[in-house]
């Protein structure tokens, strides 16, 4: 029965339904309002989402709400319908989407109203007057150094509080547009009107930005905000030093690395936006979370990154992807630009969901690089190779170095050595508690496991029969220091997750690269991204078959993917660069349509995907079991496997081991179903949900089965 007096409450738990609850008289929320509520044995804080809410439940089994969280903002009626398309898309529920999109610490914090910022700031800044004081007399150096960093602390919280006050529109710098760019706007533009989403397929370098920024200037003058997704906001400083130039106070930079102030202090600014006022966020993925108001455009930048992907925990969700449902939702323009576009978008053109606007054309003619394939197994036989790096790189490298250019080298593996091998009885050392072989770390002098961290010193000892270990294949570090061998006296720093793991060095090295102080810069797939280098003449990828031997049908997509963005890295602002791959597998077709060799070296991954059945032609439904019990979750895994068949007409796969079966103990299982994309979809992908509750109530097997919906 309906009653004026109950609602319905989304609760940041894993929790299918949605519960009732009485309103006591004296209080009066809406749609969206944050309520304190006790559930089970827990006190959560939830958000209204249904008023007058019918219910079968007998009135006196119903509790009244504890209280309303005053100190809370609303959350709007747009987030919560995204909330639930991604929950219903995703196969999660929809108080894990508000889990995400108000994380515990931000729930809690959030309690810091401007008000409570404000009392905040102040005391701050009484902090920050004692520790000057402190310093002024301060005789020991120690503590003198304590005392500076504090203050330099203090300064950076505050900094990060400051609140901006209602900024006005500035007029934005001119952009004119060559008329290739002038053509593509005019697609875009076209398509926006008849209300579809656009792919911006431009060539590194063609000058995709100066488009984006035309669009928000536009969607601006009209009085509404732009969303600026990208990957990584890391690798964007430059990005976001152009678009401060040129969207100044309106634009804001979100990101979930972010301190708690700062994120609280632009979900503020987005609530309390002086009427008529619109912001420009260039944010990573979880930036659609965000309370948006009156959003005109989205830009998914570099939209083929598998960074948009959330794979753990729930919602897993792709940020491409639901950004298109976001602009939906705010009837808002979207467009997603890539040099090398996802098969997913690509195929979303063909069939007239997207529409496909293009750039050939690079901004400064006679700019790009040239490919050079060097063919390692070859070069052995002719004594070319000096360790990991072939004679003919080397006087490549030297030339352009000679020239005054630079030159960055792509290699995927961090550490010294992958692995190392005992030389008497072949033993290779593995992770203790995974599946993995340990990696040689040089300057730590550990063997280290690469999935679940743990570490333990390198003896050189082999632990089954007292030989040598040797150190085998050669990671980022080993590269590093055979070039430094190979050039003395030349600068080269190295960046990968080991050398970057603080952002302060990252920082360091990314600007003494670009001001041309380091001369070559060795890494990991980090290097391969969205910089833009004016020095920088040639870029080598080392051992590049490791890109594409995966067992996994995405490999040669993402291996084209990487290799032409790396080779976009070159060969910049008219000048002519030079791509240098190494590899042992030199008639790799992925090298071919990398040189467009080999025709429409797409359109036959295309063709491929559909032959199989796989995405973007079909979806896949992923279950991923992790169990700490072998037997149990080989028995668990076939269990569901076979009720899936059962009551389900699809393509099931498995149970099987991933590639790496086992992290930190857990033993892992994955069973991968095939939705195709026709109008059973959503039908199917419920029966999947519905089959996967059933079955974990009825071995009372919970929480050991994640559904991934559209994995990558
Ligand atoms: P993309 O994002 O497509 O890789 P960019 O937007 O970075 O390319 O453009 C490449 C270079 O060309 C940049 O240095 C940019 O400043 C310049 N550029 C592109 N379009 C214009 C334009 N219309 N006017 C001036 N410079 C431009
Ligand atoms: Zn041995
Ligand atoms: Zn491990």
């Amino acid at each position: 029965m309906s009653n004026g007096n109950y609602i319905k409450v989304i609760l940041p738990l894993r929790l299918g339904w949605e519960p009732v609850y009485r309103v006591p008289a004296s209080l009066d929320p809406g749609i969206g309002t944050r309520v304190r509520v006790c559930f089970g044995k827990g006190v959560y804080t939830g958000v209204v989402s249904e008023l007058n809410a019918e219910t079968e439940v007998p009135p006196s089994k119903i509790l009244d709400i504890s209280s309303i969280e005053d100190n809370l903002p609303s959350v709007t009626a747009e987030e919560i319908q995204l909330w639930r398309f991604v929950a219903d898309y995703y196969l999660c529920t929809v108080g894990e989407v508000y889990k995400a999109a108000y994380p515990a610490a931000r729930t809690e914090g959030e309690e810091m109203t401007v008000l409570r910022m404000q009392k905040k700031r102040e005391a701050l800044g009484l902090r920050l007057e004692k520790r000057k004081d402190s310093l002024s007399r301060a005789r020991k150096d120690s503590v003198k150094e304590r005392l500076s960093a504090e203050i330099e602390a203090i300064e950076s919280e505050l900094r990060h509080m400051d609140i901006q006050d209602s900024p006005v529109i500035p007029s934005f710098p001119r952009i004119d547009l060559n008329i290739h760019q002038e053509a593509a706007y005019k697609d875009i533009c076209t398509a926006f009107k008849a209300g579809k989403p656009v792919l911006l397929h431009g060539v590194t370098g063609s000058g995709k930005t100066e488009i984006y920024l035309k669009l928000a200037a536009r969607a601006i003058s009209e009085g509404r905000s732009v969303l600026y997704l990208v990957p990584e906001i890391a690798l964007s400083r430059q990005l976001e030093q152009r678009l401060g130039a040129f969207f100044g106070p309106l634009l804001m930079t979100f990101h979930s690395a972010r301190t708690q102030a700062g994120k609280l202090k632009i979900a503020d600014a987005l609530r309390n936006q002086p009427g008529g006022i619109p912001y420009v966020i260039l944010g990573t993925r979880s930036a659609i979370f965000l309370p948006h108001r009156n959003l005109g455009l989205i830009i998914v930048d570099e939209e083929h990154d598998t960074s948009y992907k959330q794979s753990d925990p729930a919602p897993r969700y792709n940020a491409r992807e639901t950004a298109v449902v976001l602009a939906g939702i705010f009837k808002a323009d979207i467009i997603l630009g890539s040099a090398t576009p996802s098969l997913e978008s690509l195929y979303n053109c063909k069939t007239g969901k997207y529409a496909l606007a293009k750039l050939e054309h690079r901004y400064y003619e006679g700019s790009g690089a040239d490919i050079e394939i060097i063919d390692t197994i070859a070069e052995k036989r002719k004594h070319g190779m000096v360790g990991s790096l072939s004679r003919k790189l080397l006087q490549r490298i030297s030339r352009t170095l000679e020239n005054g250019g630079q030159v960055a080298v792509l290699r995927a593996r961090r550490a010294y050595s992958p692995y190392v091998q005992c030389e008497n009885c072949g033993d290779i050392p593995k992770c203790s508690k995974c599946n993995v072989t340990l990696s040689y770390h040089r300057d730590s002098g550990r063997l280290v496991c690469h999935y679940c961290g743990r570490s333990q010193v390198f003896t050189g000892i082999c632990s089954k029969c007292g030989s040598n270990l040797v150190t085998m294949g050669a990671g980022t570090q080993k590269i590093e220091e055979e070039l430094s061998a190979a050039f003395p006296g030349v600068t080269i720093a190295r960046l990968d997750s080991d050398s970057a793991r603080s952002s302060a060095y990252e920082k360091e090295t990314l600007e003494g690269f670009a001001s041309g102080r380091i001369k070559i810069l060795v890494g990991t797939q980090i290097v391969t991204k969205g910089f833009d280098f004016k020095g920088l003449a040639l870029v080598a990828a080392i051992q590049a078959d490791s890109l594409s031997v995966q067992d996994d049908f995405r490999a040669d997509e993402r291996a084209l993917q990487l290799l032409e963005q790396f080779r976009g890295r070159s060969g910049r602002r008219g000048m002519k660069g030079l791509f240098v791959i190494q590899t042992s597998q030199a008639s790799h077709p992925v090298y071919k349509m990398l040189q467009g060799l080999d025709g429409d070296g797409i359109g036959k991954m295309m063709a491929e995907r559909e032959a199989f059945g796989y995405p973007p032609f079909s979806r896949i439904v992923n279950f991923i079991f992790k169990d700490y019990n072998e037997p149990r979750i080989e028995a668990m895994s076939s269990a569901l496997a076979r009720e899936i068949s059962r009551q389900v007409h699809l393509s099931v796969t498995g149970p099987f081991a991933p590639a790496v079966d086992r992290i930190s103990n857990q033993h892992i299982r994955h069973i991968r179903i095939l939705v195709p994309k026709d109008k059973f979809q959503a039908w199917n992908k419920k029966q999947l949900k519905d089959i996967l509750e059933a079955f974990e109530k009825g071995k009372n097997y919970n929480g050991h089965i994640a559904i991934d919906v559209d994995p990558i």
